[in-house]
C-alpha cells in the first residue's frame, strides 16, 4: 500500500475515534457525527484512486454510479425519516451492513478457494471468509425481521420448543464450519448450504423476541454488523475498514450489555434466544386488581404543578410521537420560573432506540443537568410532589417489580409509584410496546389526563399562565 494511502487511512481512522467520542454528548453528537463521516469519505476516495488494485483496469463509471446511486437514496431516505421511525432505519441500514459482508464472503471465496487450488487456501482465510459469510448472514435475515417487527409488519413469530431448536441449529452452524475448515473445501455446494443455514438462523434467531425486548437485539445485531465489517477488513487487509468494524461492534457491544441490565437480561439469555415476552392485547381494560381510574383535566393537574415544590417529568415513547419536546420544555421553564425544582427522569429504553430522550429534550435545548438516570431519579421519588408521566407506560410499569407472570418481570422501572402524586398523559387506556396493562393507572395516587401529549401540555402550559 502507498504512503499516502497509509496516511488517509490514519486520519479517517482518528476521525472515527474523534467522533466516537464526541457522540457520547447530546451537545457535541452532530459534530462527531459529520466528523466521522467526512473521515468515511476521505477513506473512500482515497481506496478509490489509491488502492493498488489486482485487477488489471477498475471500472470507475461503474463504482462511481454505486456511490451515486447510494448516497442519493441514502440522502433521502435519512431526509425523511421521522425521529420515532430512527430504530427501523438503524435495522434496515444494519442489514445491508451485514448482507454486504456476505457478498464479500461469496466473493472471496470464489476467488480465494472456489477456483484455485483448494489446498492453497490457507485454514485462516477460509475461517475469515466463513465468519465473513455467517456473521453477515445472521445480520442480514435478522436485522430485517427486527425492522419488520419495528414497523409493525411481522407478528412475534414462536415455534414450538424455539429454544431448542434455535440452540440445536446454532451448534449444527458451528460444526458445519468446522467440517468444512477441516476439509479445506472447495464445494459451492457445502458453501451455499452454509449461507441458507445461517440466513434461516438469523431469522429464527429475532423471530421469536417480543415484548420490550427489542432494544437489546438492535444493540446486539448492530455490534454484529461491526463485526461483519471488521472480518472483511481482515480480508482486504484494510486498516481502515477493520478499525471501522472494530469500533462499531465494540460500541455496540458495549450498548448491548447496557441494554442487557436496562431489561435485567444476561448476555447468554439474549444470545440463546431465552427471552422474549408474550405480547398482549393491546387495550387495558380493568387492571388485574379489577380499579377504577380517576380522569383529571389540565386546570386541575396545573393546581398541582404550581403548588408542587419538587416536579418530575417522566418522558416517554407518546413524547416523541406528539413532537411535544418543545412544550414540555416551556412547561418546565414556567414551573422553574414559579420557584418548582424540576428535573426529567430517564429510563434507558424509553422511546424506541437507545438514547431516545436524551435526543429528543436535547432538540429543544433542554439543559442537559436536569436530565437524571434512571438509578439516580430512583430514590429521590418518595419525596417528590407530582410526577408527570408524559406519553410513557412500560417504563414506569409496577409489573416489572410486583407480577411474576408478566414479560417485564424483573425489568428495573422508575419507581414512580413512590411520589405523592402522579398525573399521566396518554390519549387512551392502550398498552405500551409490551402489549400488557399498567397497574399504575388504577394507582389510588394516580390522575389519568387523557389527550395527545402536545395539546394536553399546551393546555397545562396556558392554564399554568393565567394562575
Ligand atoms: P411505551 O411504548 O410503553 O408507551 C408509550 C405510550 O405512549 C403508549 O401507551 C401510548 O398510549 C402513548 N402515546 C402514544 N402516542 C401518544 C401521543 N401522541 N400523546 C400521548 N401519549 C401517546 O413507551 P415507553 O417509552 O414507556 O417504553 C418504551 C418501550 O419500547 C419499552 O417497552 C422498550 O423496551 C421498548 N423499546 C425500546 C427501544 C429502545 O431502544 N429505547 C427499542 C425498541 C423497543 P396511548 O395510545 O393510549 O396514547
Amino acid at each position: 500500500m502507498n504512503l499516502t494511502l497509509s496516511i488517509i487511512y490514519l486520519i479517517s481512522t482518528v476521525t472515527f475515534v474523534i467522533g466516537l467520542k464526541l457522540l457520547g454528548h447530546p451537545e457535541t453528537a452532530k459534530k462527531g457525527n459529520l466528523i466521522a463521516a467526512y473521515g468515511m469519505v476521505l477513506a473512500i476516495i482515497g481506496t478509490i484512486f489509491l488502492h493498488d488494485f489486482e485487477v488489471p483496469s477498475i471500472n470507475y463509471i461503474l463504482i462511481g454510479a454505486a456511490l451515486l446511486v447510494g448516497s442519493v437514496l441514502g440522502w433521502i431516505i435519512a431526509m425523511k425519516v421521522e425521529m420515532t421511525k430512527m430504530p427501523e432505519l438503524v435495522s434496515l441500514f444494519n442489514g445491508f451492513g451485514g448482507g454486504s459482508a456476505l457478498l464479500i464472503g461469496l466473493v472471496e471465496f470464489n476467488k480465494n478457494v472456489g477456483v484455485e487450488d483448494a489446498s492453497k487456501a490457507s485454514a485462516s482465510i477460509i475461517t475469515t471468509i466463513l465468519a465473513a459469510i455467517i456473521i453477515g448472514s445472521i445480520t442480514f435475515t435478522g436485522s430485517l425481521v427486527a425492522w419488520a417487527k419495528l414497523n409493525g409488519s411481522m407478528k412475534d413469530l414462536r415455534l414450538p420448543k424455539y429454544n431448542l431448536i434455535n440452540n440445536i441449529l446454532f451448534t449444527a452452524l458451528v460444526a458445519f464450519t468446522a467440517y468444512i475448515i477441516v476439509v479445506n473445501t472447495d464445494s459451492y455446494m457445502l458453501i451455499y448450504i452454509l449461507l441458507i443455514a445461517s440466513l434461516i438462523y438469523g431469522y429464527l434467531f429475532v423471530a421469536p423476541i417480543g415484548g420490550a425486548d427489542m432494544p437489546v437485539v438492535i444493540s446486539l445485531l448492530n455490534s454484529l454488523t461491526g463485526i461483519a465489517a471488521a472480518i472483511t477488513g481482515i480480508l482486504y487487509g484494510n486498516m481502515v475498514m477493520l478499525v471501522g468494524g472494530i469500533l462499531v461492534g465494540s460500541a455496540g457491544l458495549i450498548l448491548t450489555f447496557v441494554m442487557c441490565n436496562a431489561m435485567n437480561r444476561s448476555l447468554t439469555n439474549v444470545i440463546f434466544g431465552a427471552f422474549g415476552g408474550d405480547a398482549g392485547t393491546g387495550a387495558i381494560t380493568g387492571g388485574k386488581s379489577g380499579g377504577t381510574i380517576k380522569k383529571t383535566t389540565a386546570s386541575d393537574s396545573a393546581i398541582l404543578l404550581n403548588y408542587a415544590s419538587k416536579v418530575v417529568i417522566v418522558p416517554g415513547y407518546g413524547l416523541a410521537v406528539a413532537q411535544a419536546q418543545h412544550v414540555i420544555h416551556e412547561l418546565e421553564m414556567l414551573l422553574t420560573k414559579k420557584g418548582v425544582d424540576v428535573s426529567y427522569a430517564i429510563h434507558p429504553v424509553a422511546g424506541r432506540m437507545p438514547g431516545h430522550m436524551n435526543v429528543l429534550l436535547a432538540e429543544s435545548n433542554v439543559d442537559y443537568d436536569k436530565l437524571i438516570e434512571m438509578d439516580d431519579i430512583n430514590p429521590q421519588f418518595p419525596n417528590t410532589d407530582v410526577v408527570l408521566v408524559v406519553g410513557a407506560n412500560d417504563v414506569v410499569n409496577p409489573a416489572a417489580h410486583n407480577d411474576p407472570s408478566s414479560p417485564i418481570y424483573g425489568m428495573p422501572i422508575l419507581d414512580v409509584e413512590n411520589a405523592k402524586h402522579i398525573i399521566v398523559n396518554k390519549r387512551s387506556m392502550n398498552a405500551g410496546y409490551a402489549g400488557i396493562e399498567n397497574e399504575l393507572f388504577f394507582n389510588t395516587k394516580t390522575s389519568m389526563l387523557f389527550g395527545d401529549a402536545k395539546s394536553a401540555l399546551t393546555e397545562l402550559v396556558s392554564e399554568l399562565k393565567n394562575m
